[in-house]
């Protein structure tokens, strides 16, 4: 549903009826040993694609967009407010406690707005739909240090997993189009699950596990102390907090997106830098990746009372 138009001047193209200007305009410069750039229309096209898939994640949640107007080599901005020449194809949302409304990605024109503005990452709370007050999901974020192998960020995902599976929860996972991991477990509606429990649980799963091997993770912000091991980021699950969406591109080199995987694609030798712009229409469309996620929400009240019971246990 995309058309071009060659005319005088600045050449116009059309995606899902938003109109591009400067469709040529490179947002990822190609290499001569990889590929051919990627231009804003290409990005367009490529929100056209999975829109689809990423539409749920994002709709009825506040979203901060990364611009980046002249590429990933130029300058890049957040914007989570709507400002002057914000499209009007985005929704605002009002968050208590703020005058200014949010922006929000409800369908996908919105979407390929997004990329006519030049926005590169999208990253929307972790609320759920339409209740910017309620958790609907955690994301534990796991941050290698230089020196970690990838495949132990692996080994990291698995156990977080592990644990969550074990409290009742239903964990999925996916690249981070970065350096990390991201493992994410959707929450059923209950009433009094509040950001505090949320943070609280989590904090919990990260402090247990990094308590078992100190020699290989740590909760503790401090970069410095990193080095060889791996911060497991609970911060996430917290009211205002973000995390870039699923399937939205990175404003790094290579055009790497944060790709759902299944669990049998988190094992060894697993490699983020395969998934692209690029790559991954193709390679979502032949996946399952994240089957069921509708049906996999699960109590966060009987995760905590069973977190509990655990500590109990242990003494
Ligand atoms: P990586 O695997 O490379 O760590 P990541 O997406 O987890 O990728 P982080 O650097 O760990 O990236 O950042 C964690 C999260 O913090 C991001 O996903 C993003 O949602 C959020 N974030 C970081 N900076 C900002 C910002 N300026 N405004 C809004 N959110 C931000
Ligand atoms: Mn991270």
């Amino acid at each position: 549903m995309s058309r071009r138009r060659e005319g005088r001047g600045e050449p116009a193209a059309e995606v899902m009826g938003v109109a591009l200007s400067h469709p040529d305009k490179v947002l990822w410069p190609g290499s001569a040993d990889r590929d051919a750039p990627i231009t804003k229309l290409d990005l367009a096209r490529y929100f056209e694609a999975v829109g689809g898939w990423m539409l749920p994640h994002l709709q009825g949640r506040p979203c901060s967009l990364l611009r980046a107007p002249d590429g990933v080599g130029g300058e890049t901005f957040f914007q989570r407010h709507a400002g002057a020449g914000t499209s009007d194809r985005f929704s605002q949302v009002r968050i208590r406690g703020d005058d200014a409304p949010y922006l929000q990605i409800d369908d996908l024109e919105a979407l390929v707005a997004s990329a006519q503005l030049g926005v590169i990452e999208l990253h929307p709370w972790n609320c759920r739909p339409g209740d910017p007050e309620t958790p609907g999901r955690l994301v534990f974020d796991l941050d290698p240090g230089p020196e970690v192998a990838f495949d132990a960020v692996v080994e990291a995902a698995q156990a977080i997993a592990e644990r969550l599976t074990a409290l009742g929860l239903t964990p999925f996972c996916k690249t981070t189009g970065g350096k990390g991991l991201h493992v994410v477990t959707p929450l059923t509606l209950e009433p009094r699950i509040s950001w505090p429990m949320a943070k609280g649980f989590a904090r919990r799963v990260c402090a247990d596990l990094a308590g078992e091997a100190p020699d290989r993770y740590l909760i503790r912000m401090s970069r410095a102390a990193r080095g060889g091991r791996i911060f497991l980021d609970y911060l996430r699950n917290d009211r205002t907090a973000t995390a870039v969406a699923p399937l939205s591109p990175r404003a790094r080199d290579g055009a790497c997106v944060s790709m759902p995987l299944t669990w049998d694609e988190v094992k060894a030798g697993l490699d983020p830098r395969r998934y692209t712009v690029r790559t991954a229409p193709g390679l979502l469309a032949a996946s399952t990746a994240w089957a069921g996620y509708d049906q996999a929400e699960r109590p966060l009240s009987e995760a905590i009372r069973r977190q509990a019971a655990q500590g109990a246990d242990l003494g």
